[in-house]
């Protein structure tokens, strides 16, 4: 194993070809550390890694973490699973699978290693939820059996994984509940929201609103995001998370359909289809414990993330009409 500095490390990251892999990714290897980036390119794209592979600390590993990996690394952050609803329940066995089997995958080898994991968990964990705004606390409102429970569910089941290896095993864990998260190299034809309304509103299509675009979401750039993961990492043993990250700032869909529309000067018009089954009506969370834990805090507003996001799409939608 290449250990050649005390503080450069091996750095496995499951899903790191995709939307927040590859830029976790990107800052660690700033930071200096070597990394191996494992995915089975499911929803991640070998775009997001292209800029690395003359990177001498950048390993790429095509590999389905439903499988057994043997690896020698000294930390893992594991973020293998589709994130859109539109993906993850496009084979929601296999998105199952892909939490729950790859969690069991990625823990064994953390024990075996006796090496911190990182789970990016997830604000679906709460459901729709009835506390607002949401705290680590709040067990949550989860429909068990609907169309989005292959990721909810495993998710939860995921994050009970961990838990259980902590308290029966030792292991160090830090699990962190990731909410709507958006920026450069989210997937263009994901169907999230942010990546939606921008490519609809560059191209003037018609601005899909599902239902009534009263419900909210709370949207963190996804630079802050990664901060907040490796602040996360680095604390001490006695820090397992969950922790919410991500940004408290509220907005209805309706609003940021508005403010997508006016930011891109596009004449799309804001068109109504129906609302997608168990769409969560409020997410908000509070950050409180990222505060005291990590002095972690997002500054970036939604207005300059969305201007750095459309500049992003600006760019690529003529590259991908090409290839
Ligand atoms: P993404 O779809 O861009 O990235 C997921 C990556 O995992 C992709 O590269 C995909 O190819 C890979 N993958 C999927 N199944 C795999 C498997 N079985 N084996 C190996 N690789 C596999 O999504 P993202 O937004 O970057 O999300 C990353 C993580 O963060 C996910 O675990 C997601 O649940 C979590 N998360 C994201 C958000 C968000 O708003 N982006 C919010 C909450 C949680
Ligand atoms: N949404 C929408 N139009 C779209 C895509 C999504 O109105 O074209 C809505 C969706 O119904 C949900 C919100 O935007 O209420 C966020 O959806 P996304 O899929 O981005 O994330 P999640 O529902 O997982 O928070």
């Amino acid at each position: 194993m290449a250990r050649l500095y005390d503080s450069r490390k091996r750095i496995l990251v499951t899903g790191g070809a995709g939307f927040l892999g590859s830029s976790l990714v990107d800052r660690l290897l700033d930071m200096g550390h070597e990394v191996l980036c494992v995915d089975n390119l499911f929803t991640g794209t070998k775009r997001n890694i292209d800029h690395l592979h003359a990177q001498s600390r950048f390993e790429f590993m095509r590999h389905d973490v439903t499988f057994p990996l043997y690896v020698e690394v000294d930390e893992i952050y594991n973020l293998a699973c589709p994130a859109s609803p539109v993906h993850y329940q496009h084979d929601p066995i296999q998105t199952t699978k892909t939490s729950v089997h790859g969690a069991i995958n990625m823990l064994g080898l953390a024990k075996r290693l006796k090496c911190k994991i990182f789970q990016a968990s997830t604000s679906e964990v709460y459901g729709d939820p009835t506390v607002h705004p949401q705290t680590e606390d709040y067990w949550g409102n989860v429909n068990p059996i609907g169309p989005r429970s292959c990721y909810d569910e495993g998710k939860r089941c995921a994050e009970t994984l961990f838990f259980d290896y902590h308290r029966q095993c030792g292991l160090p864990i830090k699990v962190a509940r990731i909410f709507n998260t958006y920026g450069p190299r989210m997937h263009h034809a994901d169907g999230r929201v942010v990546s939606n309304f921008i490519i609809q509103a560059l191209r003037g299509e018609p601005i899909t609103i599902y239902g009534d675009g009263s419900q909210s979401r709370s949207f963190c750039y996804v630079d802050e995001m990664i901060d907040g993961f490796i602040r996360l990492m680095d604390t001490d043993e006695t820090v397992t998370g969950p922790i919410n990250l991500g940004n408290p700032l509220e907005f209805s869909i309706r609003e940021l359909a508005e403010m997508t529309v006016r930011m891109t000067d596009s004449r799309s018009p804001i068109v109504y289809r129906p609302l997608p089954q168990d769409d969560p009506r409020q997410r908000r969370p509070d950050i409180t414990r990222a505060r005291e834990t990590i002095g972690w805090e997002p500054k970036i507003g939604l207005e300059e993330g969305l201007a750095r996001t459309i500049s992003y799409f600006r760019d690529l939608l003529p590259r991908l009409q090409v290839g």
